[in-house]
């Protein structure tokens, strides 16, 4: 069996960032490197039906070891990684026996993974850490994922005294750019349910995510020489500012937490002709998440009626909480929970204030919950993963196996 270490470096060091400017899928035609190396090493280590698909998405069995009937369970991860930070020449550094300091990522740019700024640090003292070395992201998310479900499944085939039932897993491109269940064959995959290993600190547990929407606010204005504007010029900017002062001001990401949803204008651009907004609209409850769009287009109504000019809201829905989902086959989580408890870890269950692969497939028939990989500080230069999480997430993928089985 190769160590869990050595397996996730491997996978790491393997560009697989993927563009959401591309409309093919796989986004980048690098994610298939790494998409055969899995298609191969699933084979090799023993698991059955391995089957890599035209798009990159890659499934295969882990066969019941027993006699009785179980549901038929599945984990799933994204091997791409975010297309937010460099992902070329990810160089991992390996530091042994943590010390509870500053860790000096890069000598030449100074560039520090400080517990002063990042407090999580100091709950793996004493561990091993693996660091970027300052110049690209690690793709912890979700290579950890990856590594974890591998060697769950490479533990599972040399353990035969551990029962389980039949399991699957799968591995998808492009869940960084918010397309990895897209072309998720459920039917296929064919699990009563499955759990994504994409979550961050250890025990980390989530079955709600936002509910999400994404708008687009075109304000149409008329240029004049602005000595001559007196009610004639319309300026569009003007509209768009006015329109962006009136929505909620406390009610943005960067003052709210747990369950508040938010607006969050995340580009504007404009000239006096033409200007466009765009924003998200998430809330975990989807009452509030309605009132919300409602709001937007109260607004939107107003300022036409207010003002000249001509104001066009575009909107559409993104994604849904998986709680909606989850809650009616509730002991799937509990299964989780009772694994990671008997094996000392502290479930930390909590709203995802994002959404994942998981919330889409719960959608399309696949009830699917996330838990932790292990990494902390996705998607750039001070991304980092303590090898005894992932060790533990290993242990927490076989441990749900078993219970599985146990219980029906
Ligand atoms: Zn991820």
């Amino acid at each position: 069996m190769e160590a869990i270490l050595d397996r996730f470096l491997r996978y790491a060091r393997i560009d697989t960032q993927s563009d959401p400017n591309s409309d093919s899928t796989p986004s980048t035609e690098k994610q298939w490197v790494l998409a055969k190396m899995l298609f191969e090493e699933l084979k090799n280590i023993g698991l059955q039906d391995v089957t890599l698909d035209d798009r990159g998405y890659i499934m295969a069995t882990l066969p019941s070891n027993i006699e009785k009937e179980v549901p038929t369970i599945g984990f799933v991860s994204h091997y791409d990684t975010s297309p937010d930070f460099t992902a070329t020449g990810v160089n991992p550094r390996i530091i042994e026996n943590y010390d509870g300091k500053d860790i000096l990522l890069n000598e030449e740019e100074n560039i520090v993974l400080s517990p002063d700024y990042f407090e999580d640090l100091l709950l793996y003292k004493g561990q091993t850490l693996i660091v970027t070395d300052g110049t690209t992201l690690l793709g912890a998310d979700d290579k950890a994922g990856v590594t974890e479900i591998v060697s769950a499944m490479e533990h599972l085939l040399a353990h035969p005294e551990i029962k389980h039932g039949r399991i699957r897993i799968g591995f998808t491109p492009d869940e960084e750019i918010g397309r990895g269940a897209h072309h998720f064959d459920v039917k296929s995959f064919g699990a009563s349910w499955a759990y994504t290993v994409d979550g961050s600190q250890i025990g980390e547990l989530e079955y709600e995510n936002f509910n999400a929407a994404m708008a687009k606010i075109t304000a149409r204005g008329k240029s004049v020489h602005p000595g001559l504007a007196k009610n004639k010029m319309i300026n569009a900017i003007g509209i768009i500012t006015d329109l962006a002062s009136r929505l909620p001001k406390n009610e943005v990401p960067e003052k709210t937490s747990d369950r508040e949803g938010f607006f969050h204008v995340y580009k504007l651009e404009g000239s006096i002709e033409l200007a466009t907004m765009e924003l998200i609209i998430r809330d975990h409850d989807k009452s509030l998440f309605e009132k919300r769009k409602q709001l937007l287009k109260d607004l939107v109504e107003a300022i036409n009626k207010e003002r000249p000019g001509e104001v066009v809201l575009e909107m559409k829905d993104q994604y849904y909480n998986m709680k909606e989902k989850v809650e009616p086959v509730y002991h799937i989580v509990e299964i989780a929970e009772e694994a990671m408890k008997s094996l000392g870890i502290q479930p930390i269950i909590k709203p995802i204030r994002g959404g994942t692969d998981g919330s889409q497939l719960s959608y399309m028939g696949l009830p699917c919950p996330n838990i932790f990989a292990g990494g902390h500080n996705f998607h750039g230069k001070y991304e980092y993963v303590p090898l005894e999480s992932m060790e533990k997430a290993v242990e927490v993928i076989v441990k749900i196996c078993e219970l599985t089985a146990k219980k029906f």
